[in-house]
């Protein structure tokens, strides 16, 4: 029941196999295996685009599956750490800003324990 989900990019209509994630607390693009569903800081993008991804100045990017193609059975462990990072880079009310994934401020990310539960 999951709708082919397109390259975000205009004018290029292929089949999206990356989600881009922008995490603007840390100005880090995050590229990791596609989303289970849309969400507003999430863009979608083809093999090509994905591999011609180039972030903006003084943003970092941190691929999660430098190679789509490659993925297999066992990127589980990427699929949770992209569920943490579109997480962190969602918006949260005053009070509730401890997400899954706590991101530092020198441009790394770290894995904390999910409180999600
Ligand atoms: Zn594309």
């Amino acid at each position: 029941m999951s709708p082919v989900r397109r390259c975000s990019r205009s004018a290029c209509g292929r089949p999206a196999v990356a989600t881009l994630t922008y995490v603007y607390a840390d100005s880090t693009a995050v590229l990791g295996p596609l989303a289970t569903y849309a969400e507003p800081h999430c863009y979608d993008l083809c093999a090509a685009h994905s591999q011609r991804l180039t972030a903006p100045r003084g943003w970092e990017v941190l691929r999660l599956a430098p190679d789509p193609a490659t993925l297999g059975p066992s990127s589980d462990d990427l699929e949770a750490l992209a569920d943490a990072v579109r997480e962190a880079a969602r918006p949260a009310p005053p009070g509730e800003g401890d997400a899954a994934l706590e991101v530092g401020r020198r441009g790394h990310l770290r894995m904390v324990p999910s409180a999600d539960a």
